[in-house]
């Protein structure tokens, strides 16, 4: 499942790819994806430029002027830039293609074996920071970015005491989006193991310091994939392409009945909010 590593990465792709393009054409399988695709709203785009491309949790935002097309990968979507004479492949749902400032044409496809991702459509309000756009997105995009000079020790500390939500596990609450956008079930547990904190220990009860570094970790982790994930992209033609690579650094995500790398305790495996959850019962408090 694409997360925010994978998003970013895709962002960066595209931003090389077709930063500046003008929308000449779009088609459209027809069937149907989380939502329903603005057909009329893309249609009003051609003949208008890219002006920024943005990645706010794990949505990927393409600026125009004065409208955001905003793609969502689901479960097991992608988006690639290829060739606009390459021939359509199964599941490939959207397909857009743009002539770039160079003179090239290309084309930018939405693939989505299983149909969870979407593109929308939304108007710009210019008044607004463009991340604002969060709070539409809905609750699991309207948190701090990790990247974010503001998201700390202190932050989450404030946020953890402030809210009713602090009583839920730190895991649920980490994963939930509106706190801090883009930590998956993955980087949740690792980021979790790397802090030393329990993951069902109440958000409430945890730490200023602990929480720092809580926050160091995330980030770290997450820049970590980032940069993978930069490795991962060269598959992403194949459609098989987003089959996670960080396997080899994770130290407990999957590794339940095997000895913790720091304390040779046996790491565990439990069920939250119906995710798995892996952590070590010794290093983790
Ligand atoms: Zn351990």
């Amino acid at each position: 499942m694409p997360e925010l590593p994978e998003v970013e990465v895709t962002a960066e792709h595209l931003r090389r790819e077709i930063m500046g393009a003008t929308l000449s054409h779009w088609s459209a399988s027809g069937k149907s994806l989380r939502h329903p695709f603005p057909k009329a709203k893309v249609e009003s785009l051609i003949g208008q430029s890219i002006i920024a491309i943005r990645r706010r949790a794990k949505f990927l935002l393409l600026e125009f002027p004065n409208d955001w097309l905003i793609i969502h990968l689901g479960m097991s979507g992608i988006v690639v830039c290829c060739d606009p004479k390459t021939p359509a492949r199964l599941h490939d749902h959207v397909r857009f293609d743009f002539s770039c400032p160079d003179g090239r044409m290309q084309a930018m496809v939405f693939h989505d074996p299983r149909r969870f991702g979407s593109v929308q459509w939304f108007k710009k309000y210019p008044q607004l920071p463009w991340q604002s756009i969060g709070q539409l997105l809905g609750r699991s995009a309207s948190g701090l970015e990790p990247f974010d000079p503001l998201f700390n020790g202190d932050y989450l500390f404030q946020q953890s005491r402030l809210s009713r939500g602090g009583r839920v596990s730190i895991k649920q609450w980490l994963m939930a989006g509106h706190v801090v956008v883009g930590v998956g079930n993955i980087y949740a547990c690792e980021a979790l193991f790397r802090a030393g904190i329990h993951p069902a220990r109440q958000a409430k009860a945890i730490s200023r310091a602990r929480l720092q570094t809580l926050a160091d970790a995330i980030r770290d982790i997450l820049q970590r994939a980032i940069h993978a994930g930069g490795s991962t992209i060269r598959d992403f033609h194949s459609p098989d392409g987003e089959a996670g690579r960080y396997g080899q650094s994770h130290r407990v995500y999957g590794h339940q009945g095997e000895t913790c790398s720091a304390c040779q305790a046996v790491i565990r495996r439990m069920t939250q909010n119906a995710r798995s959850t892996f952590y070590c019962p010794r290093c983790q408090r």
